[in-house]
C-alpha cells in the first residue's frame, strides 16, 4: 500500500509548507509515531529521518515557527490530557466489568531535554517517545511530538495515547507475545476499541474527517514492505495495522484476543 515516504501526507504538506516538504514530514511523521509504538521498555530508536521539528513546520511568518508557540504545546497537551482521561475512564470501566481492580498509567510526562527522564536507568534521547513499562509511565519530547501531531490532527493523538495506554493494560494483563509485531497489532486494535466504544457511549465525539485522520495516519505508521514480520521492533504493515485498529473500532475489544 504505503512505502512510509510522503504519499500520504504530500498534498497537504506540500501545499501548506511551499516547499516540498514531503518526505520530510512524512520522515518526521513516521519517526515520531514509530518512536511512540515502542513499548514495554525498550528505548528503539525512531525510525526514518531525525529532523527538528522546525525544520519541517510551515513558517507562519519570518523567523517564527509554529513549533515554537506555547499556545500549540498547551493545545497539544490538553488533547494529551483528555485523551487520557478518556483512555482511564474506558480501562477502569473494562477493569471494573471483569470484576479486577484498575491501576491507572502512573504518569505522562513530557520532556525537553535529552536525559531528563529515564526509563529503566536509561536516559530518553529527544525526538523519541515511549510507554516504559519499568516506571509504569509514558513520556514523550513534548515539542518534537507538537510538530509531528500538527500535520497529522488532533485526532490522531487519541490513537496515539490510545496506543500507549494499551501496552500498559497488556502489562496489567500479563499478555506478553513472542513478538513484537503480536503485541502492536493487538495494541492497535485495543486503541481502535477503547476510540469506538468512546465514541459510541457518547464519551468521544469526532469531528468530520477526523477517521479519515486516523486511516491516514495507520497508512503513514506502517513498516517498510522489506521489514521482516517477525523481526524485533516490527509493527506491521500500513495495512495490518489499518486493519487491526479498525477491527477493534467496529467490533470492540471482542475483536482483539485479550484472552
Ligand atoms: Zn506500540
Amino acid at each position: 500500500m504505503l512505502s512510509g515516504s510522503g504519499d500520504v501526507w504530500g498534498g497537504t504538506v506540500g501545499a501548506r509548507s511551499g516547499r516540498g516538504a514531503r518526505g520530510t514530514v512524512a520522515g518526521l511523521l513516521a519517526a515520531a509515531l514509530v518512536s511512540l509504538a515502542c513499548a514495554g521498555g525498550g528505548l528503539a530508536e525512531p525510525e526514518g529521518e531525525r529532523q527538528a521539528p522546525q525544520q519541517s513546520q510551515a513558517s507562519p511568518g519570518p523567523g517564527t515557527t509554529r513549533a515554537d508557540s506555547t499556545t500549540s504545546v498547551a493545545e497539544f497537551e490538553q488533547d494529551v490530557a483528555d485523551a487520557q482521561a478518556i483512555a482511564e475512564r474506558y480501562w477502569a470501566a473494562q477493569f471494573k466489568a471483569s470484576g479486577q481492580r484498575f491501576q491507572p498509567v502512573r504518569r505522562i510526562t513530557p520532556y525537553q531535554r535529552e536525559g531528563e527522564v529515564s526509563c529503566g536507568g536509561e536516559p530518553l534521547p529527544r525526538n523519541n517517545a515511549v510507554y516504559c513499562s519499568r516506571g509504569d509511565f509514558i513520556a514523550y519530547d513534548v515539542r518534537w511530538s507538537v510538530a509531528a501531531f500538527r500535520e497529522v490532527g488532533d485526532a490522531f493523538v487519541f490513537y496515539l495515547l490510545g496506543h500507549e495506554y494499551a501496552h500498559a493494560i497488556q502489562v496489567r494483563l500479563g499478555i506478553n507475545y513472542s513478538f513484537t509485531i503480536q503485541q502492536e497489532l493487538q495494541a492497535d486494535c485495543m486503541a481502535g476499541a477503547y476510540l469506538g466504544d468512546s465514541v459510541r457511549s457518547g464519551a468521544l465525539t469526532l469531528a468530520d474527517g477526523d477517521l479519515d485522520e486516523f486511516r491516514e495516519g495507520l497508512a503513514a505508521v506502517g513498516d517498510d514492505p522489506d521489514q521482516p514480520w517477525f523481526a524485533e521492533g516490527s509493527h506491521g504493515t500500513a495495512e495490518q495495522r489499518t486493519e487491526s485498529f479498525f477491527r477493534g473500532y467496529e467490533r470492540s475489544l471482542e475483536a482483539c484476543d485479550l484472552g
